[in-house]
This record gives structure tokens, C-alpha cells and sequence, in this order.
């Protein structure tokens, strides 16, 4: 039986459709690039045979295609020597083609993912994790952005939720997604408190939030009664439920009753996060090429 919806539930914040909008904002950046004689590159490497690392692989290298950036993907065997995965990194960063190198993580055991994001030339990196790149974020100066933070400043600006002045809870201190989130909501002037297993009074500190984001990987963590009625709800979390559904972080079918806006998993800050990888590919084209960014549409 289908459910009421109650006149007070949250507005869905569709990120799939948002995503779409950057996507095509994305191909035409990339259009004016190539009139100019740039043709954005990206190169993925895939180290292994995780299946869920294929499918996010496939599905960037198809999206960057379709945006008409050169995209590539290169797949070594599980057993690549950590030599070799660096002798690949610096054939890519000498390569005057490749815009954008990004090597699939996780990596299996015996490669130092460190050494290997610190061999990546900063300007190409579009996972925005070498620590120039996390340095220039929290210095205010101009690099690389994270994608799924990204993808999340993105999400509030384009469904008007304001960042200025807003309470921001972020409940997850990684990285890839809180870590850099905080940073880029403080540069835009939010009062951001960062959470992590430790916290005391968790769900107290998530109810003082006008904006909350989940990004921990724990199903249904975020429930009805930890969420301040009104707020927007981000819900970066990815996790299998037990029928094998995506579930995000944030018990969905509660907090919509109390939130003001939501975003479902999936078709919420996932889309996001390939779409502003897009983004930083084209960025990175544009800035080695000395275009600036705003003069492309
Ligand atoms: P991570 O495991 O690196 O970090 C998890 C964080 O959550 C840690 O800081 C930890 O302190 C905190 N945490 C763990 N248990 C907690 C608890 N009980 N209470 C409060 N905090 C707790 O994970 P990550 O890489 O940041 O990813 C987080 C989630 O986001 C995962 O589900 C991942 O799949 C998902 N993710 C989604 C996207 C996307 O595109 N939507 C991108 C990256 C990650």
C-alpha cells in the first residue's frame, strides 16, 4: 500500500537531475575548451579486480566520455609492484594529454596508497587528496576540491540553502568527505562542527544543525528525533542494506518527516560527486591551458 505523504515532509533535493544540470554545464565548458585546442583527458588507473571499484571505474570513464573529455582507463593486475604503479603515475603527469590522473581507491594491501597519492602531480589531481591540494583548501587558495564535498556545496547552492551564517553538523571526519566539507562550508561562512565516533551527545550536537550531513557508512544512523525540524539533510552514506538495497546514512522514511530538505540514496549527493570530478577534469584542462574558468560559458 502506498504511503501519505504528510503536507510537512521535506523536500527532496534530486541530485540525480542536479547532476545532470553540471554534467551538461560540464560538455559545454569542454566544447569551448576544444574550440580552443584543449581536449580535456582523464585517466583512471584501476589497480585489481574489486567489483565495486569496476562499476565506479565503468561509470566514470562513460560520464567523462559522454561530457567529450578523453577519458581512459587503465587496469592492472592485483599483484602490480608498487614500482611499477609509480612508474605509471610518472609516465602520466609528463603527459601533455592527461588533464586529470585518478587511481582507484582502495588499493590492494601492499601498495602504499599514500605514496602513491603523493606521486600525483597536484595540478592532475581531481581527487583533490594530495596534501597541496588539502593545504591550498584550508589556506583559502585555489586547487583541487575533494569531488563529494564538492558535490555537496554544490547540491545547497543549487537548491538555495544558505551556507552563510547556517549551523552545519558534519557527522563523519574523513579525508575524502568531512574533512574537506568542513573546510569549504567555513570558507563560506558557516559555523561547522565536525563529528566522528567519539563524540559525546551525538545526537544532541546533530540537533543544533541547520544543515546536517551524514558521511560515516553506518545504515539508518541519523534518526527522526536527531534531526532540528526544518533542516536540510545531507546523506552522503553508502551502505548495503540487508534485502542488498543502498541505504544511505539517514533513516530516510523518518527524518523526511521532520527535515526541510533531504537527499535520498541513492539519487542524491552520489550523482554529485562523478558530475564535479567531470568538473575538476575541465578545470584542470582549463587552467594549464591559462583559460579561465568563467570565460567558458
Ligand atoms: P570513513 O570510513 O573513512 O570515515 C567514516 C567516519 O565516520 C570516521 O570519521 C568515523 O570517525 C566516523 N564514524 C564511524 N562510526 C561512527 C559513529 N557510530 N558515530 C559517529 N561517527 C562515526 O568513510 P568515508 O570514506 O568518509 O565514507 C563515509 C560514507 O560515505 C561511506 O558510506 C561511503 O560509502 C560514503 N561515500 C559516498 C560517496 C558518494 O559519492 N556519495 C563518496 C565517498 C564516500
Amino acid at each position: 500500500m502506498m504511503e501519505l505523504q504528510s503536507e510537512t515532509d521535506a523536500r527532496i533535493i534530486d541530485g540525480k537531475a542536479t547532476a545532470m544540470k553540471v554534467r551538461e554545464e560540464v560538455a559545454r565548458r569542454v566544447a569551448a575548451l576544444v574550440t580552443r585546442g584543449v581536449r580535456p583527458g582523464l585517466v583512471v588507473v584501476l589497480v585489481g579486480e574489486d567489483p565495486a571499484s569496476e562499476v565506479y571505474v565503468r561509470n566514470k570513464d562513460r560520464a567523462a566520455s559522454k561530457a567529450g573529455i578523453e577519458a581512459r582507463t587503465i587496469k592492472l593486475a592485483a599483484d602490480t609492484s608498487e614500482e611499477a604503479l609509480l612508474a605509471l603515475v610518472a609516465e602520466l603527469n609528463a603527459d601533455d594529454s592527461v588533464h586529470g590522473v585518478l587511481v582507484q581507491m582502495p588499493l590492494p594491501e601492499h601498495l602504499d596508497a599514500v605514496a602513491i597519492v603523493h606521486a600525483i602531480d597536484p595540478k592532475k589531481d581531481v581527487d583533490g587528496l594530495h596534501p597541496f591540494n588539502v593545504g591550498a583548501l584550508w589556506r583559502g587558495e585555489e586547487g583541487l576540491v575533494p569531488c563529494t564535498p564538492a558535490g555537496c556545496v554544490e547540491l545547497l547552492d543549487r537548491h538555495d540553502i544558505e551556507i552563510q551564517g547556517a549551523r552545519v553538523v558534519i557527522v563523519g571526519r574523513s579525508l575524502l568527505v568531512g574533512k574537506p566539507l568542513a573546510a569549504l562550508l567555513l570558507a563560506r561562512h558557516a559555523t561547522v562542527t565536525l563529528c566522528h565516533s567519539r563524540t559525546r551527545d551525538l545526537a544532541g550536537v546533530c540537533r543544533e544543525a541547520d544543515i546536517l550531513v551524514a558521511a560515516v557508512g553506518r545504515a539508518k544512523l541519523i534518526e527522526r528525533d536527531w534531526v532540528r525540524p526544518g533542516a536540510t539533510v545531507l546523506d552522503v552514506g553508502i551502505n548495503r542494506g540487508e534485502d542488498g538495497k543502498l541505504v544511505g546514512d539517514v533513516a530516510f522514511d523518518q527524518v523526511r518527516e521532520v527535515a526541510g530538505a533531504i537527499t535520498p540514496v541513492p539519487g542524491g549527493v552520489g550523482p554529485m560527486t562523478i558530475a564535479m570530478l567531470l568538473e575538476n577534469t575541465a578545470r584542470a584542462a582549463a587552467s594549464r591551458a591559462g583559460i579561465a574558468w568563467e570565460e567558458l560559458i
